[in-house]
């Protein structure tokens, strides 16, 4: 029969990127769980999948170019492609600082992951996502990188996210023509160590997620959504 699609999500060991490897996994995906932990994300996998062969855990820490290079490499010669990326990986709610006295080394960190990570392994696993019949990549956002709604806190994770946006919409638009669907999710506020107590289930966040990672060939590109709704840039 015909292979099923390979999917690789980034900081997938816990949270939401886990989530989501388990939603395509139960669809039908072979899922490359990334997780920068090799230990964590074997863990992690046999959770999901005790056989081994749906989910395989490999180690990918987004912020360091040679581990990236290595999981393109890997997916490529194990997997023999990717059809879909979840750039999901990201660090520092900065909830206890201000735009105008943030520590430039922690919001240099941010970037780091949460921009330059979600590039890096974009760019990585191109080359196999332009050979896929129906190539998606999702990039995690968060509502707190809407210039339409910021207007103080968080900065070093607000920036991040909003250049993220910015890179969803170039990478949109240099890419459709090749049916690369390249949209920014936000999950809502969702119960995860980085959200803490009070939001809602993991289940609800990744959804929206998975709906992205799965969308038909005619489905959008360029786009900011939660629970497949737009929401402003
Ligand atoms: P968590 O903090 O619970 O999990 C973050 C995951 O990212 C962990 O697996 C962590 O790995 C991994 N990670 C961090 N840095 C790196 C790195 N350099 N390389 C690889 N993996 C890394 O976060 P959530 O699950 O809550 O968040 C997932 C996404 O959803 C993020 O993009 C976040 O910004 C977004 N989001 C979350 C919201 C929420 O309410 N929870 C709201 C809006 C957006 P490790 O275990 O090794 O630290």
């Amino acid at each position: 029969g015909v292979a099923p699609p390979v999917a690789v999500v980034t900081g997938a060991n816990r949270g939401i990127g886990y989530e989501v490897v388990r939603q395509l996994a139960e669809r039908g995906h072979r899922v490359v769980l990334g997780a920068r932990d090799l230990d964590q994300g074997r863990t992690a996998a046999a959770r999901i999948d005790p056989s081994g062969e749906r989910v395989i855990a490999v180690q990918l820490d987004v912020a360091d170019e040679a581990s990236v290079l290595a999981m393109a490499d890997r997916v490529t010669r194990e997997l023999g492609g990717a059809d879909v990326l979840v750039n999901n990986a990201a660090i520092l709610y900065d909830t206890w600082a201000q735009a105008r006295s943030a520590d430039l080394g922690e919001v240099q960190r941010a970037l780091d992951t949460n921009l330059f990570g979600a590039w890096r392994v974009t760019q990585a696993l191109l080359p196999l996502l332009r050979r896929s019949p129906h190539p998606r990549v999702v990039m995690v956002s968060s509502e707190g990188g809407s210039l339409a709604s910021m207007t103080g806190g968080t900065p070093a994770y607000s920036v991040s996210k909003a250049a993220l946006n910015a890179l969803t919409r170039l990478l949109a638009g240099e890419l459709r023509r090749d049916g690369v669907l390249v949209n920014a999710i936000c999950p809502g506020w969702v119960a995860t160590d980085m959200g803490g107590p009070g939001g809602r289930p993991v289940s609800e966040g990744a959804a929206g997620i998975t709906w992205a990672a799965t969308l038909p060939d005619n489905g959008p590109t360029g786009g900011f959504f939660r629970d497949g709704k737009p929401v402003p840039w």
